[in-house]
């Protein structure tokens, strides 16, 4: 018998049924195989350590688990596509091994939902973007069904759920560098982008929360940390004004903001670098550009989408500002800290778009001179505004040509940026080793800049002072001044 089971929450929280009984002998294994962006990777993270808590074991090798969960990305149809053909190579592996349980979490789960079973009939868990907590409990349900006889399919798709989860003190193997999500979700409704969707309102978790996770990390050898958000500046929106005599914030009505965030994090005893990804312009406030000018462990570079030079685009996109706002911003940021560098995204044929409209976005670059670029071809994602309502109508030709033009931009953008530190002495933190040959390491200066240097293992995780040589387009290099000065 086969049945569908539709929940908007696991029905407990640790594993329930034949899991726990295979807890109490050998551990059952689990293998995370992790599509798309940072956040995806940090929530697979989650997911492993909720295994953990539940008596699981994780595994690196897929062949030797028992639960393969894929944590999937929604952003382009390619990526969507990507998931369902490994889903398809492990039609044959679950024919010979039926035991074996296969689940499907994160954007593209929240977004297809039930129709994954009907493209992968072996698929026997679908779970949303806000589910990874309740994992367990919902492969043990499926475990329990096939216990009872029965080939169940479970949902959980509920985007209310508490994901207060906390992983100070979860063992961490992530060398140098961690990633912390300190917001989940988007309360913007840009036309393009699918993120709101299937990843919800805005929550931001508590400032002490975490503190204490970057603590953990911390002790455990970070020196790094990237602070993750869907739009990381608009942190502590969603928390209720604090009333007469609570702590007042640098938010909005005194609310907790980005910035105390980062000043809580500066305090953070053997913590070097803080960087955060993705802004948007219409979070840039004063309190978090003096916030960046005055705490020195954070980066002097802002990822800032832009997408467009031209209003009518930014209108159509709904980006919720215009090319001057964007440039007002960036000249309230720039006086509080002359040496930031800034990235942008960009999206090019987009509906609508004309030759004036990609000019402007041409010379909007070069003006505002951005260290980072990355440029996309619009394509339509379903379930979007812009899919919906708008005709995907500039040929793909001309989309090509564009992209094309925007990246030569971009290069001399980069190029002009980097160059400007040629000469100068730059405090790098050493993030690894090169893979182009023994002897190099990379790491990122002050300014949230790529360069690499000759230097051994022994200099990753540590801040050397670095005599910036030579740049390119897309980073820079430079020899060793100091050793370690932390
Ligand atoms: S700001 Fe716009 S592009 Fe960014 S996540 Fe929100 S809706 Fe998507």
């Amino acid at each position: 018998m086969s049945t569908t089971r539709v929940q908007s929450k696991a029905t407990a929280p640790e594993i329930v049924g034949s899991g726990s009984e295979a807890a109490e002998s050998a551990p059952r294994r689990v293998h995370v195989v992790t599509f798309g962006c940072q956040m995806n990777k940090y929530d697979s993270l989650l997911a492993e350590g909720r295994f953990r808590r539940a008596g699981y074991a994780t595994t690196d090798r897929m062949e030797d688990a028992d639960v393969v969960l894929f944590n999937t990305c929604s952003v382009r149809e390619h990526a969507e596509e990507r998931t369902f053909s490994w889903l398809g190579e492990l039609k044959r592996v679950k024919a010979e091994r039926p035991d074996l349980v296969v689940g499907v979490m994160g954007c593209m789960a929240q977004r297809v939902g039930e129709e994954i079973f009907s493209r992968a009939g072996h698929v026997d868990l679908v779970a949303g973007t806000r589910q990874f907590a309740s994992l367990p409990a919902l492969v043990g349900d499926v475990l329990a069904a096939r216990n009872a006889g029965d080939r169940a399919r479970v949902v959980a798709l509920g985007m209310d759920d508490d994901l207060a989860v906390d992983r100070a003190g979860e063992p961490w193997a992530g060398g140098s560098h961690a990633w912390l999500t300190v917001m989940r979700g988007c309360d913007l409704n840009c036309t393009y982008c699918i993120v709101p969707s299937v990843r919800g309102r805005v929550l931001s978790y508590p400032i002490d929360h975490l503190v204490r996770e970057a603590r953990g990390y911390v002790e455990q050898g970070a020196r790094a940390i990237t602070l993750l958000g869907q739009t990381v500046n608009s942190y502590g929106e969603d928390v209720p004004a604090p009333s007469a005599g609570e702590r007042r914030w640098s938010g909005r009505q005194g609310r907790p903001g980005l910035a105390d965030l980062l000043r809580e994090l500066q305090q953070v005893d053997g913590l070097a670098r803080i960087r955060m990804i993705t802004a948007h312009p219409s979070y840039v406030t004063e309190a978090l550009a003096e916030a960046i000018r005055d705490c020195d462990k954070v980066e002097r570079f802002l990822p800032l989408p832009a997408q467009s030079g031209s209003d009518a685009m930014l209108r159509a996109m709904k980006r919720g500002y215009t090319v001057d706002l964007y440039r007002r911003r960036m000249e309230m940021l720039r006086a509080r800290v002359p040496d930031i560098e800034l990235a942008s995204d960009w999206i090019v044929g987009f509906p609508g778009e004309s030759d004036a409209d990609f000019d402007a976005s041409e010379a909007f670059l070069a003006e505002q001179a951005f260290a980072v670029n990355y440029v996309f071809k619009y394509s339509p994602r379903p379930g979007t505004g812009a899919a919906e309502r708008l005709a995907d109508d500039v040929p793909e030709e001309i989309k090509k040509e564009r992209n094309q033009r925007l990246l030569r931009a971009s290069e001399r953008s980069g190029l002009q940026r980097n160059s400007a530190h040629v000469g100068a002495t730059r405090r790098v933190l050493v993030d690894g080793l090169s893979d182009r040959g023994e002897g190099v390491v990379l790491g990122r200066t002050e300014h949230g800049l790529a360069i690499s240097l000759k230097g051994e293992a022994d200099l990753v995780g540590r801040i050397v002072e670095v005599r910036v040589e030579s740049a390119s387009a897309y980073g820079l290099t430079g020899t060793l001044q100091t050793y370690p000065q932390d």
